[in-house]
C-alpha cells in the first residue's frame, strides 16, 4: 500500500467502520433487547395523520440513562424512533419540541412527557437549563440540521443528528466545530451501522470473504407520489439538496464505502431532472455516478425518487460475491455469499438497529467511547455528494484527495 492508501484506509476507519468498537461489545444488549421489545406497543390513539401512540408508559431501566430531547414529531420520530426508546437499556425521551401545540400535547401524554419538558421551536432556548435533558436528538428536515444541531451545542447538549448530516460540507464543518468548542459529543444516526446484516457484511468484506473486491453496485430507489416543493419538504432543495442521494442513495454511498473499504480516488456523474414535473422543479429524479478506487475496483452508484422500488447492494470480488437485497431497510434484510463458501446468510433481528444506535450514543456520552458514525463521517460524504453534484454539472470527472476533498 503506497502512503495515499493508507491515508484513504485511516479515513475511512476514522470514520468508524472498521472494528473500533468490537462487535461483541455491540452485540452484548440482544438479549435484552428481544425481552423488552414488547416494553411499548403504539397500539394507544391514533394522530391525525394515523400514527399510532403508544398505550403504555415507557420505563426507564438504569439511573445513569441519558434523557433525550427529541426535535421534530415527523414520520420518522413518531413511527420509528420513539417507541424504540423502550427498548434501549441507556436512554429516554426527556423532551420533546415541536411547533405544534397538538403534538406536543398528544405525543407528550402518550410518552409521559412533563409539560414543562414539552417546548416549542420558540421556547427551544430554554432546555439549556433543563437538567433531564443531557442530549438532543434532531429528526428536522436535513436543510435544518445545521441551525438547530448548532442551537443544541449552544445549549450545552449532546447530539444525535439524523441523516444526511446537513446539505453541504461547509455546514458539516460549521456543526463539527460547534461540538468541539461546546466539548459535546455529534454523533449521526447511521443506523445500518448497528444492524446485524450490515456488520457481518463488513466483517466479511473484511475477511476478504469474496477474495479481492472488484467491483461495487449499489440502488436505492423509489416512486414519489405527485408533489411539489411548497407541499412535500423532500423535493424542496432549500431543505432537502438535490433530492434522493442526500435522502436516500447516501445508503448506497455509505454501503459502497463500509463494503469495499476504502475512500474513491475519483468520481463521474449524471443526474437528471425531466421537465413538467412539479416534482422535480428543484431536485433530481435520478442520480448515477461511478466511482474508481486506488486499488482499481469500480464502483457504480444509482439512486431515483421516480422508478419502483429498490434498496440493494453488491459487492464482486476474485472468488465470489455478496449480494444484499434489501440492503438497508428497516427490516426484512436478504444477505447471500456466492462463489467459494456459498450460503444465505441470516445475520440477526434488523430491527434491533435503532435501539442499538440510541445504546451507542448513551455509552458515548456517559463512558466517553468512540463514535461509530461520528460528525467527521458526515462530513466525509458531504464531500463525496458534493463531487458527485460537481461532476454531474461540469460533465468532467472529478478528482479526489483522501479526505474527499475535490481535488484542484
Ligand atoms: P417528516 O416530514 O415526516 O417530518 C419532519 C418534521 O419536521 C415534521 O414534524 C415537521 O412538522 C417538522 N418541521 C419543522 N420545520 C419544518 C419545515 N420548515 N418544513 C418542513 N417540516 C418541518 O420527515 P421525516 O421522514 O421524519 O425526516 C426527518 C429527518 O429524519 C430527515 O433528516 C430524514 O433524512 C431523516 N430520516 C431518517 C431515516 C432513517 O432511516 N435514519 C428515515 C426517515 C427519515
Amino acid at each position: 500500500m503506497d502512503g495515499i492508501e493508507m491515508t484513504r484506509r485511516r479515513f475511512i476507519d476514522a470514520g468508524g467502520t472498521a472494528a473500533a468498537v468490537s462487535l461483541a461489545a455491540i452485540a452484548a444488549p440482544a438479549a435484552a433487547l428481544a425481552q423488552a421489545s414488547g416494553g411499548v406497543r403504539p397500539t394507544g390513539q391514533l394522530m391525525p395523520d394515523g400514527v399510532k401512540l403508544p398505550s403504555t408508559l415507557p420505563v426507564r431501566k438504569r439511573a445513569d440513562s441519558v434523557g433525550i430531547a427529541v426535535v421534530g414529531l415527523g414520520g420518522y420520530a413518531l413511527n420509528q424512533m420513539m417507541p424504540r426508546f423502550a427498548q434501549t437499556e441507556r436512554t429516554h425521551i426527556a423532551a420533546i419540541v415541536s411547533g405544534s401545540r397538538d403534538k406536543l400535547r398528544r405525543v407528550g401524554d402518550a410518552y409521559g412527557i412533563p409539560p414543562d419538558a414539552r417546548y416549542s421551536y420558540d421556547t427551544f432556548g430554554k432546555i439549556a437549563s433543563d437538567d433531564r435533558v443531557d442530549a438532543i436528538y434532531i429528526v428536522l428536515p436535513t436543510g435544518l440540521h445545521a441551525e438547530w444541531v448548532i442551537r443544541a451545542f449552544a445549549a450545552g447538549k449532546h447530539v444525535l443528528c439524523e441523516k444526511p448530516m446537513a446539505l453541504s460540507s461547509a455546514d458539516c464543518a460549521r456543526m463539527i466545530a460547534a461540538g468541539r468548542r461546546a466539548n459535546r459529543k455529534l454523533m449521526i444516526a447511521y443506523r445500518s451501522h448497528f444492524e446485524p446484516y450490515n456488520l457481518e457484511a463488513m466483517k466479511l468484506m473484511g475477511q476478504r470473504a469474496i477474495g479481492d473486491i472488484r467491483l461495487v453496485r449499489t440502488e436505492q430507489s423509489y416512486r414519489m407520489a405527485p408533489t411539489s416543493p411548497s407541499e412535500n419538504w423532500r423535493t424542496n432543495r432549500a431543505l432537502a439538496g438535490g433530492g434522493s442521494l442526500e435522502d436516500y442513495g447516501i445508503y448506497g454511498l455509505q454501503s459502497a464505502l463500509y463494503l469495499k473499504g476504502e475512500m474513491p480516488e475519483s468520481i463521474s456523474a449524471t443526474a437528471f431532472r425531466p421537465p413538467n414535473d412539479p416534482r422535480f422543479t428543484e431536485i433530481f429524479a435520478h442520480v448515477s455516478s461511478q466511482w474508481r478506487f486506488p486499488s482499481g475496483a469500480v464502483a457504480q452508484l444509482v439512486t431515483s425518487y421516480d422508478s419502483a422500488s429498490t434498496n440493494f447492494a453488491q459487492v464482486r470480488g476474485t472468488a465470489g460475491a455478496l449480494i444484499m437485497d434489501p440492503a438497508t431497510s428497516y427490516a426484512g434484510q436478504k444477505m447471500r455469499l456466492e462463489g467459494r463458501d456459498e450460503r444465505e446468510l441470516t445475520s440477526g433481528d434488523p430491527s434491533v438497529q435503532f435501539a442499538r444506535q440510541l445504546d451507542h450514543f448513551a455509552d458515548a456520552v456517559r463512558d466517553n467511547i468512540p463514535i461509530r458514525t461520528p460528525g467527521e463521517m458526515g462530513l466525509r460524504d458531504l464531500r463525496l455528494i458534493e463531487a458527485i453534484y460537481a461532476s454531474a454539472e461540469t460533465g468532467r470527472t472529478v478528482r479526489l484527495a483522501p479526505d474527499g476533498r475535490m481535488r484542484g
